[in-house]
């Protein structure tokens, strides 16, 4: 357990997979939390019914809705940006549009939100985007467009970092490998890919990398910032 208690969170993106474990452990863990979901209507009522947290639907693709979303929840203690999606296969056959369409949610919405939300942060406050272990390492093809958005995080939380830092706010990147959820089922076909290079031969739980965020939101933390935080199974060791 890490203690949030009456701590305020925004989760972007926390209607399923690694978002929606992040929402049910911070609300254990004592925050008030309001999440974002995009197309998972059903699952994000349900998810607020069971949690007590609040959903709220809200493009993460759409830059105004987004800036607008964070700016409602007035001084945000705690955001965590979570909303992502994968464009994996051969580079030339990807519609640009599609691609244009991923860097907007996975690097446009936390840059802009992550701003936004530091705009009225208090003190010690605490922001946390869910990047990848691709960010890092590329070890196979076809992942050039996801692991670009990935990477850009990482100057994202380096930059922000020293922006925020005199006001005790953190900024941190969490890079998963790979996790057991609709985007990279254990039993799909980027399991055959990617399982020879892990270290623990499983997939991650969405559970897990809940857990690494919720230290980095919590007050043991403090010190830590523009770092980025790797929970991979040895993926890239
Ligand atoms: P899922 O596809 O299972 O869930 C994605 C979540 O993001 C959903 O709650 C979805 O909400 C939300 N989301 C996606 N697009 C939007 C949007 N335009 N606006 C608002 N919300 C949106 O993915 P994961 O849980 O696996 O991934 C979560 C994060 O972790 C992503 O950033 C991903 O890149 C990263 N990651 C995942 C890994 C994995 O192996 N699973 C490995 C490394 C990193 P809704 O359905 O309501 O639109």
């Amino acid at each position: 357990m890490t203690d949030l208690t009456n701590k305020s969170a925004l989760i972007i993106g926390g209607s399923r997979g690694i978002g929606a474990a992040i929402v049910r452990r911070f609300a254990k863990d004592g925050a008030r939390v309001t999440f974002t979901y995009s197309g998972s209507h059903d699952a994000a009522q349900a998810l607020a019914t069971e949690t007590g947290a609040t959903a709220v639907k809200s493009d993460a693709a759409d830059r105004a809705q987004v800036i607008e979303v964070v700016a409602a929840q007035g001084p945000l203690d705690i955001l965590v940006v979570n909303a992502g999606v994968a464009m994996i296969g051969d580079p030339l056959s990807f519609d640009p549009d599609a691609v244009d369409w991923m860097i907007d949610i996975n690097v446009r919405a936390p840059y802009h939100a992550a701003v936004e939300a530091g705009r009225r942060m208090p003190n010690g406050g605490r922001i946390v985007v869910i990047g990848s272990v691709n960010g890092d390492a590329v070890p196979f093809a076809g992942a050039a467009a996801y692991a670009l958005t990935k990477s850009a995080l990482q100057g994202l939380a380096r930059g922000l970092a020293r922006d925020f830092g005199d006001r005790g706010i953190t900024v941190n990147i969490v890079q998963p490998g790979p996790v057991d959820t609709d985007m990279n089922p254990a039993d799909g076909e980027i399991a055959e890919i990617v399982k020879p290079f892990l270290a623990i031969k499983r997939y991650g739980k969405a559970e897990e990398i809940a857990g690494l965020t919720a230290y980095l939101a919590g007050p043991e933390a403090s010190y830590v910032t523009g770092a980025m935080h790797t929970i991979d199974g040895g993926f890239g060791a």
